[in-house]
């Protein structure tokens, strides 16, 4: 039996919407990754008889973090030569993008997570071709497993609409030696949509554990879009009969709101409401372009949104109407997208801009409480991810939590008045993030990673990013660089001006 006591100068035990539940100079004690206890650190301290003690009077304890949206490629997209423009033009844009191998990469990923007090992840994984597919599913998993890291695992899939939001219509735009080339390369991702779901199936009966385990296996339609409506049905009977939660891209640009409306006369998220398809096992990545009719259905349907504010102000999407959202008691969570606004994953960050970015002028100013924004990366986190067994510090949880140095975010002078909460969205940082422990499990100390080679991790990756690639990479280049005007002309017909903009539903709260 593996037991330690984690101490700190305030306990961060729960997040709820208007404050959170705090013990100061508290402790947590968990034995073989089960919190048994937690309150003052002096109770505890004659209690129990733990194998370790960690932290002391100048950290704070908080539940491990949930990034509930991320594609962890390791490296970001930025780094690996795509930079940012509207959505629909960097997907193709993107096939100009390095590439690097999955294991390396997700070993990086996680370093990268768990050093920024992530103890949970909700990893989508870009779909790849029918037969590496489901090696490069079970070659991720193997490295979070590795880092120790607690991911909800999916695998992003879509089939059709890969170009634009009418391919056939795209398709016959183009000049014919294009089209051909185009139509070539998006066919290396054709796949059965059963093929897809019999490997989910399969997965989730190999990895997933449930609530308590270290990973789940969920199912992840790409989005309305991309996915015939029998797609969307199956991959609802996949999930209910699984007992898998779903995730799915949604609204996250004005042309996917668009691309409902044309087809089906209603949003998209009023489309997957018709569908029977929403339910509280169902969390959105992204509900940009969604209206207040929308955001009643999620309440009624008790779907979730994950909030990724970095990724959409980054590819010029909008922004998510969170404070009509946080208003109607729908559940919202946070993730980064990988794409967060300073490139480097950092959900401190990202709940920064979470709070500032959803601040209405006026008296009194309306906007999200530091509670509610800590909810997010926490208790929201955790239910999205299925892994209802983390993001708060109670008894009988799993033991998921991240000591914080306070040294820095306090230096030279904090005044007492200032809730530990509080300072933690405004000024904590990666560097502040000083011990992590997933499942009991100390899995990073003061910069060093005790289950990885982190120094051969970083060096391998960097020869994998940069071996030679050149001749798919042009070939990817030229193909994007023809291919991109006439994506735009398509979008450029595609009126917008009737749809109301995601600022009016912001703003009527
Ligand atoms: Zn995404």
């Amino acid at each position: 039996m593996a037991s330690s006591l984690i101490w700190g100068q305030y306990v961060v035990v729960k997040a709820e919407d208007d404050r959170s539940i705090t013990i100061d100079n508290g402790a947590v004690y968990q034995e073989d990754g089960v919190i048994r206890d937690v309150g003052p650190y002096d109770v505890l301290k004659s209690k129990y008889t733990p194998d370790q003690v960690l932290g002391g009077p100048r950290f704070a304890v908080i539940p491990g973090l949930v990034n509930a949206h991320s594609h962890g490629r390791g490296l970001t997209t930025f780094q690996l030569g795509s930079v940012d423009d509207a959505l629909e033009l960097k997907l193709i844009r993107d096939w100009a993008r390095r590439t690097t191998d999955p294991y390396l990469a997700t070993l990086f990923s996680a370093m990268q997570l768990i050093s920024g007090g992530v103890t949970t992840v909700m990893y989508n994984h870009i779909q790849a071709p029918p037969d590496v597919m489901a090696d490069e599913a079970r070659t991720v998993l193997k490295a979070f497993g590795e880092a120790g890291l607690r991911v909800a695992f999916s695998i992003y899939f879509g089939n059709q609409n890969r170009l634009a939001y009418d391919d056939a219509q795209l398709l016959s735009t183009l000049p014919a030696d294009l089209a051909n080339e185009v139509r070539g390369r998006i066919q290396r991702l054709e796949m059965p949509d059963e093929d897809y779901l019999d490997l989910v199936a399969e997965l989730h009966r190999s990895y997933d554990k449930g609530a308590d385990g270290l990973v789940r296996v969920l199912v992840s339609p790409m989005n309305v879009q991309w996915c015939s409506e029998r797609l969307l049905t199956k991959s609802r009977e996949y999930a209910t009969r699984l007992g898998a939660p779903i995730h799915i891209h949604l609204a996250e640009t004005v042309y996917q709101k668009l691309y409902a409306l044309r087809k089906f006369g209603v949003t998209p998220l009023r489309y997957l409401h018709d569908l029977g398809f929403l339910g509280p096992d169902v969390s959105l990545a992204h509900a940009v372009w969604v209206t207040e009719e929308d955001i009643r259905l999620l309440r009624q349907t008790g779907a979730a949104v994950c909030h990724n504010p970095s990724s959409n102000l980054r590819f010029g999407s909008g922004t998510a109407p969170v404070l009509p959202m946080l208003n109607e008691g729908v559940r919202v969570a946070l993730g980064t997208d990988g794409t967060s606004m300073n490139d480097e994953d950092d959900l401190f960050d990202e709940m920064r801009l979470a709070l500032r970015l959803h601040r209405l002028p006026g008296i009194p100013v309306r906007a999200p409480t530091v509670h509610q924004v800590f909810k997010m990366a926490t208790v929201n986190g955790a239910h999205v991810t299925g892994f209802t067994s983390v993001g708060t510090l109670e008894t009988g949880q799993r033991a998921d939590l991240v000591l914080i140095d306070l040294q820095h975010p306090s230096a030279p002078y904090l005044s007492p008045n200032v809730g530990i909460v509080e300072l933690i969205l405004a000024r904590v940082r990666r560097s502040d993030v000083h011990t992590v422990v997933i499942d009991g499990e100390v899995v990073y100390r003061e910069g060093r990673f005790p289950r990885l080679d982190q120094d051969a991790i970083v060096r391998e990756l960097q020869n994998n990013a940069a071996r030679d690639q050149e001749a798919a990479l042009a070939e990817g280049g030229r193909m994007a660089q023809r291919l991109v005007p006439y994506v735009q002309d398509f979008f450029q017909e595609w009126d917008h001006s009737g749809v109301e903009p995601y600022y009016a539903v912001n703003s009527r709260t």
